[in-house]
């Protein structure tokens, strides 16, 4: 039997207001899957994101949730079929202590995982469990950040640029949660300028570019030749 893609996103478009920003976006992710979105600054990544969880003013064609459509539903709907969107800018309350910030979001959906669980994946987020969301690095931040989402149920992760601005053992420890996540069975659909972070751990890849998937290549294959991955980044 063939399994309905965890997401699958065909022809969308999004407008901020009048502004037509994206033009007919089509990807794909499977269950279990880690797959990136990769492209220069300002290509839609993140305004793909901001479409799958129903955000953007206006948008059109066709976004699908474990087969359901979700293009005419209200986000708090979308957001039940299990997604979890952490923002670039991780969204944390700034005068709640990390419990709290923890404790807050609602249930979308049965199997979030226990405190004790999170604090497994995030051993760092542990030790500041009273410390107020100001009081956070930027690594912990992201953490609890992750570790929020985790808890209301979602196993569809949305991530923008997680390792943004994080020193290269926190991006490690972060690399590592999100395999131990996909072996959980969760799904992952993240923003990565972090080209190396980005390769060390997904399946899959797809290049924005105005708006548009222009390309979309597996790991392996980005791996045999990075060149042609490399110049579309402009790096
Ligand atoms: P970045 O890494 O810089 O965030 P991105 O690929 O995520 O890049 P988006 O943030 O999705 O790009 O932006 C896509 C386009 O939409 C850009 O042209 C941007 O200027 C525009 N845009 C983004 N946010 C808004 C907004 N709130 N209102 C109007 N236009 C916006």
């Amino acid at each position: 039997l063939s399994q309905a893609p965890m997401l699958q996103l065909h022809q969308l478009n999004a407008w901020y207001g009048e502004s037509h920003v994206l033009h007919g976006i089509d990807l794909r992710v499977m269950k279990g899957e880690i797959v990136t979105l990769l492209g220069r600054n300002g290509a839609g990544k993140t305004t793909t994101l901001k479409s799958i969880i129903g955000v953007m003013s206006k948008r059109s064609g066709s976004v699908k949730v474990q087969g359901i459509e979700t293009i005419d539903l209200p986000s708090r709907k979308i957001a039940k079929l299990g997604l979890g969107y952490v923002p670039e800018e991780r969204g944390i309350y700034a005068s709640l202590s990390v419990e709290e910030n923890l404790m807050l979001p609602p249930r979308v959906k049965d199997g979030g995982l226990t405190v004790s669980e999170i604090f497994t994946l995030f051993p760092n987020i542990k030790e500041r469990l009273s410390s107020q969301g100001t009081k956070l690095s930027g690594g912990e931040q992201q953490m609890l950040a992750m570790g929020r989402v985790l808890r209301t149920g979602a196993d569809l992760l949305l991530l923008d640029e997680p390792t943004e601005g994080l020193a290269p053992i926190i991006v490690d420890q972060i690399g590592l949660a999100l395999k131990e996540l996909k072996k959980r069975g969760f799904t992952v659909l993240l923003v990565e300028q972090n080209f190396k972070f980005a390769t060390q751990i997904a399946d899959r890849h797809y290049v924005v570019e105005q708006g548009k998937v222009v390309d979309q290549a597996t790991n392996d294959d980005v791996l045999r030749d990075e060149s042609k991955m490399l110049k579309y980044l402009g790096v």
